[in-house]
């Protein structure tokens, strides 16, 4: 095993959890043990759950813009580690060492952001009657939680941990048990920046610990990132319980491409959205519809496929199941008449046997009936299908009940706004093939890529994080009595 047993980290120290269970921690890029993890119970969660109500009343009585002094040392920690963090999330993923730089410079814009938040958390003051003034202010909403998913293990708990913990909440992390590790490196970089015992915790678990976060009466909110199915569970569960809840779920992105889109930028932006960390993003590109005769683009599409080499500018697919199931929608694509351009089953890479790798997949001549057409892979495949006019495209992007991204391959401004207006997605991209809004703006689908209101980056976030306090304040006799006295 390359690493000591993974612990939680409670108060500023990694504890022992209580119970013996343990799940292996695998690398998919060559099957190494890296570690174990612990399926923590409830009653470590409720140990973390009280160490963050110690740190509460001092951590959101401490002014904002002291707060952010703890993430501008946190972002100087971020950039001096980065090479360290990017191999560490490199090898617990199995994403390229380049995708892991991105993911690590992610975390520093987010927390850029966290650091503004003083200028944008300013409330509001109005002389509402004569010497009455109306004020309103953001306040911390107590101890949080956030539970994240495999396919960004430093970047999504970077999307609410800054904003969270800077807007004066007290952050239990529940990261994925496929990659728990970068968490634990954030949390010695939190303790070094300064950052109060108790004020960010981790427990480690699965099923169990998200359960007992829904339940546990001492927990005000909870944000979630994962698949649709269990950000169904995690939001019904949690509101039940009448917490806060945001739930972000999974996608199928559609890409339009329209005759006259610029074929090599086209391909280029294509097959990198569609293959970027493995196709395991939601924001990955994941259905194609090719309106009119886009055959010359596909042909650049596939050529551009072929350039992405397993091992090499490929990552791993985070584990066999997954590996299984991405080569099983593609076999039965296949079987139903699809034709399958650029096949990247039984992908093995030298010296890496025991890793688990799919190489990139062109599928055309896809019906929207079809398994690879409705459903999320989450693999490196884009699904080609083909309509004769753009409300057709519109129709089958509209029908998918996701919502996260859409992109639209043109050079027509007029053909490009009809579409950002009709696709049924909460980030749309105009020649772009993974349109994520960068800070300050913020990120989130629509329909059941999530539950909830608002986003859960950006400035969105702050309502999220906060509840307005209202005070309506008078100090001078002479403001006299009247109707709202
Ligand atoms: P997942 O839903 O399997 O797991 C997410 C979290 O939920 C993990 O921490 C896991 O331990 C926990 N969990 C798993 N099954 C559970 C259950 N039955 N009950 C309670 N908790 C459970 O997701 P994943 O496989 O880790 O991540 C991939 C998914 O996340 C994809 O669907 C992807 O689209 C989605 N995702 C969405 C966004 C977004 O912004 N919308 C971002 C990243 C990933």
């Amino acid at each position: 095993m390359k690493y000591p047993a993974i612990q939680n980290y409670v108060h500023g120290s990694f504890v022992n959890p209580s119970t013996s269970k343990t799940l292996d921690v695998i690398s998919p890029i060559d099957g190494t043990l890296l570690s174990t993890v612990p399926l923590s119970s409830a009653k470590d969660l409720d140990d973390a759950v009280k160490s963050a109500a110690a740190a509460f009343p001092a951590w959101s009585r401490t002014p904002i813009k002291e707060r952010v002094q703890v993430f501008f040392r946190y972002k100087t920690l971020l950039e001096k580690h980065l090479k360290e963090l990017a191999e560490l999330c490199s090898e617990e993923n199995g994403k390229t060492y380049g995708e892991s730089v991105a993911e690590i410079e992610k975390c520093i814009e987010l927390t850029e952001f966290a650091t503004s938040l003083p200028q944008l958390v300013t409330g509001e003051v109005l002389e509402v009657s004569r010497g009455v003034e109306c004020r309103t202010e953001h306040a911390p909403l107590g101890v949080v939680a956030s539970i994240v998913p495999f396919n960004f293990p430093s970047m999504v708990p970077n999307w609410t941990l800054p904003n969270a913990i800077a807007l004066g909440n007290c952050l239990i992390m529940k990261p994925s048990e496929k990659v728990p590790l970068s968490c634990g490196r954030l949390a010695e970089l939190l303790k070094e920046a300064g950052l109060p015992d108790g004020v960010f915790n981790i427990v480690h678990g699965d099923v169990e610990i998200v359960e007992a976060i829904c339940d546990h009466p001492g927990i005000e909110a909870v944000s979630f990132v994962g698949s649709t199915k269990v950000a169904k569970i995690v939001y019904q569960r949690a509101t039940s319980n009448l917490k806060r809840c945001l739930a972000l779920g999974g996608a199928k992105n559609h890409l339009m491409v329209l005759p006259d889109a610029i074929p090599g930028m086209t391909a280029q932006n294509v097959a990198a959205s569609m293959s970027g960390c493995a196709g395991q993003r939601c924001m990955a590109a994941s259905a194609m519809i090719g309106v009119g005769n886009v055959d010359a683009i596909i042909d650049k599409i596939c050529d551009e496929a072929r350039k992405i080499i397993p091992g090499e500018n490929l990552g791993a697919v985070i584990n066999k199941a997954s590996q299984e199931r991405i080569e099983g929608y593609i076999t039965e694509a296949e079987k139903n008449g699809a034709k399958i351009l650029v096949d990247g089953r039984n992908a093995k890479v030298k010296g890496k046997e025991g890793g688990t790798y799919v190489g990139p997949t062109v599928i055309d001549f896809v019906t929207p009936d079809m398994s690879v057409a409705k459903e999320e892979i989450f693999g490196p495949v884009i699904s080609i299908m083909r309509t004769n006019t753009v409300d057709e495209a519109l129709a089958i992007e509209n029908a998918n009940p996701y919502g996260n991204a859409a992109s639209v391959f043109t050079q027509n401004g007029g053909m490009a706004r009809y579409i950002i207006e009709r696709a049924s997605a909460g980030m749309i991209g105009v020649n772009v093939g993974v349109p994520v809004p960068r800070e300050p703006f913020s990120f989130g689908g629509w329909n059941e890529s999530k539950f909830g209101v608002g986003d859960i980056t950006g400035k969105s976030s702050i309502e999220f994080w906060t509840k307005l306090k209202k005070s309506t304040i008078k100090w001078n006799a002479e403001a006299g009595v009247n109707w709202m006295s």
